[in-house]
């Protein structure tokens, strides 16, 4: 049996651990045997000194044998691909991707998480539609999968407990932003979920996890490692985080915008990141496919009003109504105005983040409830020509008075300047 504090010594001491020793604390750990605050120091002993390559695979592994896992793509006899992000402001992408890649004919189910502080959750986004359920069984959420080509779901099952127990773990111990901690419990949780293709975005900017793209790099790389590691393909996009992804940043409002995107009404950036994502997931899968022919096919789908189809019955097969006037909305609406003419030179998505959570459309912690009317809606973004009065941004709020602090808010996020700042596309960079 091993001892846990003295891993937790050598650990600290900047020792690597044998794969056993580490394995054995994670599994312990996750059958209630080793005590939070030994696994709390041990992650505080990670978080300064780090895991190699190898260590953080092993970890990885250990985290996926610590629950079951599911063969998505033996269950349907097709190759599955999946995507992920590192979350984000104002990040729907997952809803409009789903359905756009599955009306090409490529199966694509997601276990989806929920939002903690200023980056949103899919599932929270989801919920916003009424009737539709995140929860299903394994058998119907392969089923669906199989009849329809998408379903989004919560986590079904028992798939990486030990995740979930670290994940919480580290959110009280400030361990959450160590990079092979970061890579092995999002990497486990794609790996236990089957698919054998992998798109990852990964946020760069003041509103990520990752703030620089040196950082961004290095978890695309550790987790790209960790996939092959396993046998499955990955493709990393690195993109930007500085200002929120299209205009919509809250939960019935983001649905709507995912909504018109997939009717290729969407805002520019989120519509070209969109079909970036169609295009690596379409070339990864058995379409026998490259990149731009994915795309083109991604293009279609949306023209010919395939995308929108699929949409409404993944909606539907998930018990929520695809009348998109059924979303909630919230009963005061007031525009934040520019105060000078000039240029939009950044717009903060940290600060339109909190905006969105101090209105309720988000949680501080786990507890909280999320109000799914309330958020942004940000119409001029970084480069944007404006003029004195001219209307920035729109408020969605509960009250008059969470309107007002809001609107101060979402002011502030707005830097505006005599000239045009230099041109910065969504994707930075891709790493494969
Ligand atoms: N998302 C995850 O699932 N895990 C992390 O550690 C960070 C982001």
């Amino acid at each position: 049996m091993i001892r846990p504090a003295e891993l937790i010594q050598r650990k600290r001491d900047g020792e690597q651990l044998q794969d056993d020793e580490l394995s054995e604390l994670i599994l312990g750990y996750a059958r209630g045997e080793v005590p939070d605050y030994q696994m709390a120091a041990f992650c505080m002993a990670v978080f300064f000194r780090g895991l190699t390559p190898h260590e953080t695979y092993v970890l990885t592994d250990a985290m996926i044998r610590s629950g079951e896992t599911i063969d998505m793509s033996g269950a349907l006899g097709r190759k599955v691909v999946d995507k992920h992000s590192t979350g984000g402001v104002g990040d729907k992408t997952s809803l409009a991707v789903a359905p756009i890649v599955a009306a090409c004919g490529v199966p694509m189910g997601k276990m989806s998480g929920r939002g903690l502080g200023h980056t949103g959750g899919t599932l929270d986004k989801l919920e916003s539609i009424p009737g539709y359920r995140t929860e299903l069984t394994l058998d119907e959420f392969i089923a669906q999968v199989r009849d329809v080509g998408t379903a989004i779901v919560g986590q079904t099952g028992d798939l990486v407990p030990a995740d979930k127990l670290l994940y919480g773990l580290r959110d009280v111990t400030a361990t959450v932003d160590q990079l092979s901690l970061i890579a092995a419990s999002i990497m486990s949780k794609k790996l236990a979920a089957g698919a054998q293709a992998i798109v990852l975005d990964v946020k760069v900017g003041n509103g990520a996890f990752m703030r620089t793209i040196e950082d961004a790099r290095r978890l695309a790389e550790a987790m790209i490692s960790l996939g092959h590691q396993a046998g499955r393909e990955v493709v990393c996009l690195l993109t930007d985080m500085d200002q929120p992804l299209g205009a919509a940043v809250g939960n019935s409002l983001e649905v709507l915008e995912a909504l018109e995107t997939v009717r290729g009404r969407g805002p520019a950036d989120f519509h070209e990141l969109v079909l970036d994502a169609c295009g690596k997931l379409l070339a990864l899968s058995d379409l026998e496919v490259d990149e731009a022919e994915g795309r083109r096919r991604a293009q279609q789908a949306i023209a010919d009003g395939s995308a929108e189809t699929t949409w409404n019955r993944w909606i539907e097969a998930q018990g929520g109504t695809s009348d998109e006037a059924a979303l909630p909305r919230a009963p005061v609406v007031r525009e934040v105005t520019a105060p000078r003419a000039g240029h939009v030179h950044a717009l903060s998505a940290i600060r339109v983040g909190n905006a969105a959570v101090h209105l309720g459309a988000g949680r501080r912690t786990k507890e909280d409830a999320v109000d799914h009317a309330v958020g942004i809606v940000c119409h001029a973004k970084r480069g944007a020509e404006v003029a004195a009065g001219s209307v920035l941004a729109e408020i969605h709020a509960r009250s008059d008075e969470q309107a007002d602090v809001a609107s101060r808010e979402v002011l502030a996020a707005y830097e505006i300047a005599d000239t045009a700042p230099h041109e910065r596309h969504v994707l930075l960079e891709v790493v494969d």
